[in-house]
């Protein structure tokens, strides 16, 4: 049977030769190839982010282990947190937080809108050591606006903790330039690499932050005291060891990385912007409502779109019988009125297009109108 086109919010289509990167036989971890590799990778990453003062730690790991390194290195029992609230994922980044100790207070809004600046302010006059932001929260499709955030935490001092599972190496991201300290993400959504990595960039003051720690990391994997020499090792070209890195994925990872970096992170951003904007003209035309109401709260990563009057969620079955596999629901309140698309990677209009189609045929609308108003939009 032929292999579903992937649009869903991660893992993503992956390219033939980051397949093939992955497939190769394994590298020992203290072997001068792999240590090119692995160093070559961590210096890319640091295009990507945007953040040539970065430190990278990449380990085996999903995103949540990413959200949990960040935080469990720089925050100590009884600190306080603020955690701009926009899905599901700032969420779980708030019972991650608790875990580690801190006192945390949620800013939230209605569902597809982003809390106020005034709201976050309010909460970080009262004092806190980190402020956490999902950059987009792919359980809403909310796209939070990072640099605004993160200039209101300066102001009071917070450090500045941005989750981008969903949107580094697809949506503008400046990490030094907009003075984010810690920022991190999985391997498997825009960096178009298959899931098992977890990513963080550290910057300089989260790295005094973690140096000045009075008491031990709660998680011992998670521990950069274990974990920053290995990655200083590999960036110097060096041998260390501390846990076996997962050589393959890395490989893959380093693979991608240069690809995206060759692509260069300006039209990088440009392109997943436009074949965002292609994707959601077309689903407009077919009269989907998104979830997000304001244009700039909308991710560029993915479309989240509320499903028709008498369209329930059966329709996302449909639409991976026409070849394509989408996303239902997630966020709790709203899970069974909508559906979700991905378009990360090297998603292209080609793949925009034969999702509309699918949505077109899945919902019998005959007119092709969906085609082709992305199709109008992505020839301008
Ligand atoms: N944060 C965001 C914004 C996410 O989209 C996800 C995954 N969908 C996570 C965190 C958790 O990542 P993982 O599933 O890889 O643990």
């Amino acid at each position: 049977m032929k292999k579903p086109l992937l649009m869903i919010p991660g893992p993503v289509e992956v390219d033939q030769n980051v397949l093939e990167a992955l497939g190769r036989p394994p590298l020992g971890h203290t072997s001068s190839g792999f240590i090119e590799t692995f160093g070559a990778c961590l210096a890319g990453l640091k295009v990507v982010f945007a953040a040539p003062d970065g430190m990278p730690v990449v380990v085996a790991g999903s995103g949540t282990l990413a959200m949990e390194m960040a935080v469990a290195n720089v925050i100590e029992r009884g600190d306080r947190a603020v955690v701009v609230e926009t899905g599901v994922f700032s969420q779980r980044m708030a019972d991650i937080l608790t875990r580690c100790g801190a006192e945390v207070e949620s800013v939230s809004a209605e569902v597809g809108q982003v809390p106020e600046l005034k709201a976050v302010e309010k909460a970080l006059k009262k004092g806190a050591k980190v402020l956490t932001i999902t950059h987009v929260d792919t359980s809403t499709g909310v796209l939070a606006p990072v640099k605004e955030y993160s200039a209101l935490a300066r102001r009071y001092g917070a450090l500045v903790v941005v989750d981008g599972v969903c949107a580094v190496a697809g949506q503008e991201f400046r990490q030094t330039e907009w003075d984010v300290d810690l920022c991190l993400t999985g391997s498997q959504k825009a960096l178009a690499s298959p899931p098992g990595l977890a990513l963080v960039m550290a910057r300089p003051r989260a790295l005094e932050v973690f140096r000045a720690r009075k008491t031990p990391v709660s998680s011992y994997f998670a521990d950069w005291t274990l974990w920053l020499p290995v990655m200083q090792a590999y960036l110097d070209r060096k041998v260390a060891y501390f846990a076996t890195p997962p050589v393959n994925l890395v490989t893959a990872l380093g693979e991608s990385v240069r690809h995206i970096t060759a692509e260069g992170m300006e039209a990088r951003w440009q392109r997943h912007q436009k074949v965002s904007d292609a994707f959601k003209a077309g689903v407009t035309a077919l009269g989907l409502k998104q979830i997000p109401t304001k244009v700039e709260n909308q991710a560029v990563t993915l479309t989240t779109m509320f499903f028709p009057e008498g369209v329930d969620a059966s329709l996302v079955k449909r639409i991976s019988e026409m070849g394509v596999e989408v996303a239902g629901g997630l966020y709790p309140t709203i899970k069974s009125r909508y559906f979700r698309v991905g378009h990360m990677g090297s998603n292209g209009i080609g793949e925009v297009l034969q999702t509309l189609s699918a949505i077109e045929k899945a919902l019998d609308i005959k007119t092709g109108s969906g085609v082709t108003a992305a199709n109008q939009l992505w020839l301008k």
